[in-house]
């Protein structure tokens, strides 16, 4: 039997707290960088130093604003503010934020009855349908006329189809781990204010300069206004600058370059109607893809793209078309984006977090989660008084294979596509720069063979779980031909989609508006662990 839980790591509130002191020779850390990394990763070690007396500065610059985008998450935001005791009828509001059921991808696919496929976040509900939907798979891939396409056998799907909140009442026990979606800049000020609120302290100041101890280590950061700080621990969150990790101590950077093309954005906010989305839609478009992601002010919209392909003025034009605002007076906003990932994200007295330790393009909506493990891990060696050479090497191997796998995963999505529209394309269909263990799950696939055990023994998996890998092969029908189905055996057509179908409109029902949901957030309840298997 496989077995295989949705999600590879598990939260549990207890972690980050314990009542031992600091580790000795921990007494002042300074955060440079006040973005969403600097002000989480403040909030991650506030709450277990600060009491044990560690003094925690966040330094920011008055001249470089925050990138100012990154408007969806993963599931695992939740945990970042169940960690805090920060009550989602508390947080939302202030940050416009709404509820998200997973992703749909549009237009990615060419094949017939695969153009569109929805990759849902996980429902204790899937328990009931993710072995029929695994079967299904597996046996269309050796050739049975079987549905096998994702969105009818997850909860997920369908609540975002029908604009549903994936916010059970109280009486209903399926939970749904959902992330969201927030205004950038609004949750910044209010984990800036929460932080505040809870120890640590802030100074502005334009960092010029870092001096390195005899050890190579960082010393203190000077500032443009004349001060030098010191500390003992330094974690930089200067963003895509790295002025700690990469222009001070000059760690090695890992470009995913070749792997994945997309180097800039633009970005457009648009109207948003009374009914609102609960899902993120990302359209591929001519030389990449399109976000719409709705909050409750506005609809952020952005286009991700290849400048080797494409320029900026033709994306620009291009995402004014796709969202019918050509003539509309809305400024759009230009960005660089630097793909990759250092190779030491703690590096001496450095902790690298956010942009400034890497960044792998917002497809799957990943860089929040690679700031809150990053810093939540950071504090479990902190924590243990781990902070010799052999634990720096663990914890760069951990944060590394969580950036090779969650490549992996956004690699697929171009890999698998089967445009003929555009050079762009086509040249990431033909791309053969593919790690070993993606190679190894295509042969896989196409042998009609389980991925499961590989994804579970591989990085691929401390990247994206088993039914991931799943939901983006099948959505994206990667099937032999429909004229080369035949039709299934009784054992193969065991499941009965009208069974799924029923299930899980019984169970929608049970889940309100989102909009309604939005109006009326509860408080916390206690929530039971979420463990999908299938077997
Ligand atoms: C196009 C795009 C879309 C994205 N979409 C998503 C998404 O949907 N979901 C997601 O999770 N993530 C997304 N991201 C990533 C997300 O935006 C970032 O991970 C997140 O905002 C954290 O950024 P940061 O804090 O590392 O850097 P920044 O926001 O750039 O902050 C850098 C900080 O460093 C400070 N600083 C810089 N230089 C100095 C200096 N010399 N002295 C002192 N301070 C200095 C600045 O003042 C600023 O406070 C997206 C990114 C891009 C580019």
């Amino acid at each position: 039997m496989t077995t295989a839980t949705l999600f590879n790591f598990s939260y549990d509130p207890a972690t980050g707290r314990n009542s031992l002191p600091a580790p000795p020779g921990v007494r002042r850390i300074l955060i440079v960088g006040g973005g969403t990394a600097g002000w989480m990763t403040a909030l991650i070690l506030a709450r277990s130093l600060i009491e044990k007396g560690v003094e925690i500065t966040l330094l920011e610059s008055p001249i470089v604003p925050i990138i100012g985008v990154g408007e969806g998450s993963t599931p695992w935001l939740r945990g970042f503010f169940d960690s805090l005791a920060i009550e989602e009828s508390e947080w939302m509001p202030a940050c416009h934020a709404t509820y998200k059921c997973g992703i749909t991808f549009d237009g990615w696919s060419t094949r017939p009855g695969f153009e569109r496929y929805f990759h849902p976040f996980a429902s204790m509900l899937d328990n009931l349908t993710l072995k029929q939907f695994i079967h299904n798979v597996e046996a269309r891939v050796n050739g049975a006329n079987l549905y096998a396409h994702p969105d009818r056998f997850f909860i997920a799907a369908r609540l975002a189809a029908e604009r549903r909140a994936p916010k059970s009442p109280e009486n209903f026990p399926f939970d749904i781990w959902h992330g969201y979606h927030f205004d950038a800049v609004l949750l910044g000020q209010y984990l800036h204010k929460k932080a505040l609120e809870r120890g640590v302290r802030y100074q502005n100041g334009h960092v010029t300069h870092a001096s390195l101890d005899e050890s190579g280590a960082i010393a203190s950061v000077s500032t443009r206004e004349g001060e030098t700080l010191t500390a003992d621990l330094f974690v930089d969150c200067s963003g895509f600058a790295g002025l700690l990790i990469d222009q001070a101590l000059r760690t090695p950077f890992v470009s995913f370059a070749s792997n994945l093309f997309n180097d800039a954005a633009v970005a457009i906010p648009s109207p948003i109607p009374d009914s609102i989305p609960s899902d993120t839609v990302s359209t591929a478009l001519r030389h990449g893809w399109a976000w719409k992601i709705p909050l409750t002010s506005r609809f952020g919209n952005g286009y991700v793209y290849s400048s080797r392909f494409c320029s900026a003025d033709d994306a620009e034009t291009e995402l004014r078309q796709h969202l019918g605002l050509m003539d509309a007076d809305v400024p759009a906003r230009h960005l660089k984006m630097k793909i990759g990932r250092v190779t030491r994200h703690w590096n001496k007295n450095c902790l690298a977090v956010g942009l400034a330790q890497g960044f792998i393009e917002p497809l799957e909506a990943t860089a929040l989660l690679f700031i809150q493990q990053t810093a939540a891990r950071f504090v479990e060696f902190l924590e243990r008084g781990d902070l010799g050479e052999e634990a720096q090497e663990r914890f760069n191997h951990g944060v590394n294979e969580h950036f090779e796998g969650t490549r992996d995963y956004i690699v697929t999505h171009y890999k698998t596509n089967t445009r003929q529209d555009t050079e762009y394309w086509r040249a990431n269909a033909a791309n053969l720069n593919l790690s070993d263990d993606l190679k190894t799950l295509y042969s896989l696939w196409m042998a009609g063979k389980s991925i499961a055990p590989a994804v579970g023994e591989q990085v691929l998996g401390k990247g994206y779980p088993v039914f991931s890998w799943y939901s983006i092969m099948a959505g994206m029908g990667i099937f032999p031909d429909r004229e080369a189905l035949r039709a299934p055996t009784a054992s193969e057509a065991r499941f009965s989609l009208e069974e799924i179908d029923n299930l899980l409109k019984r169970s929608c029902a049970n889940y309100p508006d989102h909009r309604q949901a939005l109006g009326h957030i509860p408080p916390r309840r206690a929530e039971p662990t979420l463990q999908v298997y299938f077997g």
